[in-house]
Parts: C-alpha cells; sequence; structure tokens
C-alpha cells in the first residue's frame, strides 16, 4: 500500500515542523481511509465493528481526527503576518494558554499549558495570536519538545524578535493511563531565543514572570 504521504506535497511549514510535511495541498484528511482503519482495529481487537453500539464508531473517530489533526492542513505564520510597529521593547507574556496535543507516539492527547514570551523589535504582535499558533501547532500529532522549539522559530523568525522564551508543562496520556502509569506527572521542556537564550537576567525574568509569586489563578 502506498505511504499517504505520495499523495502530498511539502511545503514551506515542513522546514519549521517536519510533522507538518505532508501539508498545505492534501485537500484534506481521508476520513473515508480512516474509517476502514478504525473498522480493521476494532476487529484485530476481537470486537464486532457491526455491532449497534459501535456501527457509527469509525466515522466519529474518522470526524475527531480530522479535528484533532487540522493543524497540518494550516499555516501557522498565518496568524503572525499581521504586528504592529511599537517603540515597546520590553518583554511581553502570555502565561497560561492552555491547549490539546497528540502524542506523535501513541495517537494519545497531552494536554496543558503553554506560555509564551518575547522581546519585540519593533514588532509587536495581538496577544490572542500567540494562543493561536499555539493551537495550530498542537493540532498535529506531536512530540512536546518539537511543539515547544516550533513555536519559538515561528516566533523569531516572524517577528524578527530580540528573544522568544516558550515554556511548555503537559501531562501526557500515554504516561498516565498505560505503560508506566503515572497520573500527575508533569513533563516541562523549554526553548529560549536570542536575548533568554545569551542573557541569564532575561532568562531568569521570564522565569519569575511564569513561576513566580504573582501567580494566582
Ligand atoms: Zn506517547
Amino acid at each position: 500500500m502506498p505511504e499517504p504521504s505520495d499523495q502530498f506535497r511539502g511545503s514551506v511549514d515542513a522546514e519549521i515542523d517536519p510533522s507538518a510535511a505532508r501539508l498545505s495541498s492534501a485537500p484534506d484528511v481521508d476520513q473515508p481511509r480512516i474509517e476502514r482503519a478504525v473498522r480493521e482495529i476494532l476487529a484485530a481487537v476481537g470486537e464486532d465493528p457491526d455491532r449497534e453500539g459501535l456501527k457509527e464508531t469509525p466515522a466519529r473517530v474518522a470526524r475527531m481526527y480530522a479535528e484533532l489533526f487540522a493543524g497540518l492542513h494550516e499555516d501557522p505564520r498565518k496568524h503572525l503576518q499581521k504586528f504592529f510597529t511599537e517603540k515597546y521593547d520590553e518583554m511581553v507574556l502570555v502565561r497560561d494558554i492552555s491547549f490539546n496535543s497528540t502524542c506523535e507516539h501513541h495517537l494519545l492527547p497531552f494536554m496543558g499549558k503553554a506560555h509564551v514570551g518575547y522581546v519585540p523589535a519593533g514588532r509587536v504582535l495581538g496577544l490572542s495570536k500567540l494562543a493561536r499558533v499555539v493551537d495550530v501547532v498542537a493540532r498535529r500529532p506531536q512530540v512536546q519538545e518539537r511543539m515547544t522549539e516550533t513555536i519559538a522559530n515561528l516566533l523569531m523568525e516572524e517577528l524578527e524578535a530580540k528573544g522568544v522564551a516558550v515554556v511548555i508543562e503537559a501531562t501526557h496520556a500515554c504516561m498516565t493511563i498505560r505503560g508506566i502509569r503515572k497520573p500527575g506527572s508533569l513533563c516541562v521542556t523549554s526553548a529560549m531565543k536570542g536575548i533568554f537564550r545569551s542573557n541569564l537576567s532575561s532568562r531568569s525574568e521570564v522565569m519569575n514572570l511564569i513561576y513566580g509569586g504573582s501567580r494566582s489563578l
């Protein structure tokens, strides 16, 4: 059987996030194909895919994957094109951006919060756009480490910022409901670019703002 990737061309986005390698020109998610596959899984685990309770399941799962992976067919850069020019050159931080993503190793959810900060060099972004970028990147088969890097690189490139800091905290269903089964474990990843990488006090400042005493949510 040919790989699904045969049908698709890559895109510029693939350079930043290989999980998006089949992006853009893919017309849509091939839902009938998912339905066939889900029927196969049900049969393989010893279920009867035709019993009443499971009849609609393949179609439902297909729609679910189309939703969960919608970010494969979207370029997050589109949310980074409308910035305004401001002299402001202090840090901007949006904390606690909640997200859901899907671990590409197990196709199970991982979910949590992203904290995204940057120091502008003239280009300032509408605050909701940071959350939109997180959303698009999350809606792909992902690993948390790459998700963190991808968001940071996108902001560095599109905003030409002096620095970008991304910290993501998430719980992974593949760690809590199967395998090692450690509910409550939190995976934290960070990507520091520009001034946040080179300057220790900038880095401490952003970490203090993320984790500091002002936290009241
Ligand atoms: Zn996993």
